[in-house]
Order: C-alpha cells, then sequence, then structure tokens
C-alpha cells in the first residue's frame, strides 16, 4: 500500500514539474512513532498493545488525521494513510499537512472501559508529539465521538487545561462541530451534486447503487434519498440489495447493527461483485479498496463513479472508465468533508465561538464545490484524468510550502 502511495505522489509531483528531492521529501512521513501502551482488562490482565502516530509534513501546517483502531492496522498502512491526509486537506484547502495514527486491537471484543483505558494510554504514549498546533488527531475506522472525548480529557490533564482544540469529531457539548458525524457523507453528496450537474443528470429519480452501509454509506443513502434519488442497490460485508424499484433506506437504516449490516436479515441477496455490474446512474464505492479492477471495470453500467472509499479503482480499471466517458470523482476529494468540518471545529475551538449548522453547511459546500471545480479543472489543462489531477492539486500546497521554508 505504502509503495503504490508513493508512486501516486511520484506521478504528480512529476506531471507539476517538480525536481526528484521534492519527492525524497514526500515519499515518507518526516516522523512516525511506534508505541506500547499496556491496558489492564477487565479479567485482571494486563495486555500490551502496539500504536503508531505518523506525521507526513508540517510545512502547511500542523498534522492532521484520524486514529483507527482495528486488528489489521500495519505501520506502512499508517505511513500511507499520512500521506492520503496531505492530499485531503490540500485538495480543500485547509492550513494543515497530513497525520494518521493507528492501533492494533480489535474494539469489537473490547469493553467500554478497556476501550477508555486503550484510548488514555494511547494519548499519554503520543503526548510529546501532539498538540492543537503540532498535531490533531480524529476519528477514523472504529473510532468516534466517546473516544475523542476521552483522549481529549486524557490530554487536558496531561497539559493541565482545557484543550479542545487537541482533537476533532469530539461530542458537541465538548466542543465538537455541528455537522461533524454527518460531514463526510455530506462532502460526497456534494460531490455528486457537482458531478450531476456536469453530465447534466437530473438527481430526483436517478439510479443509484452504494457499495457499503457503515457510517460513510448509510448518511449517505439517506441523504440522496432526500434529493429524490433512487437508491437502488446497497450492500455490506456480508452481501446486497437490489431492487430497480428503489429500496426503503429508512427501514435499512433502522435495522442495521452498529458495524453496519443489514443484509443478513435477508433471503434475496446478491453478492458486491454482481452489484457493482448492475444497471444504474451513479456507483459509489463507499466500503473497501480495489473494487473496480480491470476484470470488471468494462462491464460497470454507471455514468458517474463517485468514491466515498479509500482507493476503490484501481489505476488501470481509472484509465479504462475514462475512456468509456466515466466520471470518476476520485477518493481523495471525494471523502475530504470528514477533515473539512474537523477544520471548522478546530477554528471554533480556538475561536471559542461556535456556528450553527446551517453555517458550518454553508462553508463545507463552498470547500468542495472549489475542490471539485479546481480537480476538473486541473484535468482539463493538464490532459490527465481526474485521479491524478486530484493528486496534483492535493501536494502541491505541500510541496510549495516545502520550497518557500527553504527545505528543498
Ligand atoms: N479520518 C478522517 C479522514 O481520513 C477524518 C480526519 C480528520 O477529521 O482529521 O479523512
Amino acid at each position: 500500500m505504502l509503495e503504490s502511495t508513493q508512486q501516486i505522489i511520484h506521478e504528480a509531483l512529476t506531471k507539476l514539474g517538480y525536481e526528484d528531492q521534492v519527492y525524497e521529501l514526500l515519499k515518507e512521513p518526516m516522523r512516525m512513532l511506534t508505541v506500547r501502551i499496556p491496558v489492564r482488562m477487565d479479567n485482571g490482565e494486563i495486555k500490551v498493545f502496539t500504536g503508531y502516530r505518523a506525521q507526513h509534513n508540517d510545512a502547511v501546517g500542523p498534522t492532521k488525521g484520524g486514529i483507527r483502531f482495528h486488528p489489521e492496522v500495519t505501520e506502512d498502512e499508517v505511513k500511507s494513510l499520512s500521506i492520503w491526509m496531505t492530499l485531503k486537506c490540500g485538495i480543500v484547502n485547509v492550513p494543515y499537512g497530513g497525520g494518521k495514527g493507528g492501533i492494533i486491537c480489535d474494539p469489537r471484543n473490547m469493553s467500554f472501559p478497556e476501550l477508555e483505558r486503550l484510548s488514555r494510554g494511547y494519548v499519554r504514549a503520543i503526548s510529546q508529539i501532539v498538540g492543537p498546533t503540532k498535531d490533531i488527531p480524529a476519528p477514523d475506522v472504529f473510532t468516534n465521538s466517546q473516544i475523542m472525548a476521552w483522549m481529549m480529557d486524557e490530554y487536558s490533564r496531561i497539559r493541565e487545561f482545557d484543550s479542545p482544540g487537541f482533537i476533532t469529531g469530539k461530542p458537541v457539548v465538548l466542543g465538537g462541530s455541528h455537522g461533524r458525524e454527518t460531514a463526510t457523507a455530506m462532502g460526497v453528496t456534494i460531490c455528486i451534486e457537482e458531478a450531476a450537474k456536469r453530465r447534466e443528470m437530473n438527481l430526483v429519480g436517478a439510479k443509484i447503487i452504494v457499495q457499503g452501509f457503515g457510517n460513510a454509506g448509510g448518511y449517505l443513502a439517506k441523504f440522496l434519498s432526500d434529493r429524490g434519488a433512487k437508491i437502488i442497490g446497497i450492500s455490506d460485508a456480508v452481501g446486497a440489495l437490489y431492487d430497480e424499484n428503489g429500496l426503503d433506506i429508512e427501514y435499512l437504516l433502522d435495522r442495521r447493527d452498529s458495524f453496519g449490516t443489514v443484509t443478513n436479515l435477508f433471503q434475496n441477496t446478491i453478492s458486491n461483485k454482481d452489484l457493482l455490474e448492475r444497471e444504474c446512474d451513479i456507483l459509489i464505492p463507499a466500503a473497501i479498496s480495489n473494487q473496480i479492477t480491470v476484470e470488471n471495470a468494462h462491464n460497470i453500467k454507471a455514468k458517474i463513479v463517485v468514491e466515498a472509499a479509500n482507493g476503490p479503482t484501481t489505476m488501470e480499471a481509472t484509465k479504462i472508465l475514462t475512456e468509456r466517458g466515466v466520471l470518476i470523482v476520485p477518493d481523495v476529494l471525494a471523502s475530504s468533508g470528514g477533515v473539512t468540518v474537523s477544520y471548522f471545529e478546530w477554528v471554533q475551538n480556538n475561536l471559542g465561538y461556535y456556528w450553527t449548522e446551517e453555517e458550518v453547511l454553508e462553508k463545507l459546500r463552498a470547500k468542495i464545490v472549489d475542490a471539485f471545480n479546481a480537480v476538473i479543472q486541473t484535468a482539463s489543462v493538464h490532459k490527465v484524468d481526474t485521479r491524478l489531477a486530484a493528486y496534483m492539486v492535493g501536494v502541491q500546497k505541500t510541496a510549495e510550502a516545502s520550497r518557500f521554508r527553504g527545505w528543498i
């Protein structure tokens, strides 16, 4: 994974005309901390967990990015995702470089008190290198506002002053922002509206398939059906549901478990693979990576593909889809709503003055529309596909800032 992220950065920098030394600086995080976190489990035993925090580059400003709790977290994945965060922050033009954290653990098999002790232990272990003006964590896979609250409390105790700007994605009563919970899905929704405009497609009645029904996929399906679109397919890790007359999203959201699973309650399911190739106007892979490949790219019927997941379409498949005239809204653009509202949360914490949900949404829309237009324009000026264009827009600010600082 790190290698393919490095390739992306290399290609974008080369296309922008930067010398190799810029790539040498940006191909790895400038800082990577590995920590061991002892946690007393409920049965009295001590278990030692491994955690990471990667800071890709802080030329533009403090580093920023989520912390994931997952059994398959690796050092390379965290490094690679910190580079992704640089691209996302660059695209939406927020004053941060990329960061990322992770702990190798399975929160599905841990109690609440165990999760609290692990979260606090992680903050104690990384407290030297993070902070509101250094590196600002946030939620990611299997972490949520409660975990952010424990982490913020632990950091405030260590520093001995209230530090809401240390972390984003907090509950609203602790300085969280309105609209943060749904921000990723709202960012994708705004991208879909812009993409539909470009393709002169009416969202009312448009047939949409959403692969994934977790936090992002679930809200997304709801926002789109609220706008009159017809959600004809959804899926989770177990299987997929498809109905060309439209699915009852409210009902499905109601029955979904806390890990986004709902298809296990139905008999007439299809496979995830099958779902992607069904007839639709807009396809939204919102689950896992490498879903659209050379194998199935020719069979995709959608006119617009919006990547709400990380890396769902391979490079080769991007080429095939682009040649076939499919408009791809790449992951780094489509999934940047979360970090955008995190930035607004941090600004509000620093100001001590809080905005309404309407104000946040209006500001989010402005950022995403600008980012969308920048990517489309870069694609047309440099005659590249939208994916490479997004990476170019994403990396440029960090490269320029590093140059102005005299680092390269
Ligand atoms: N984890 C989210 C992301 O990868 C949010 C990061 C943030 O809000 O800082 O975009």
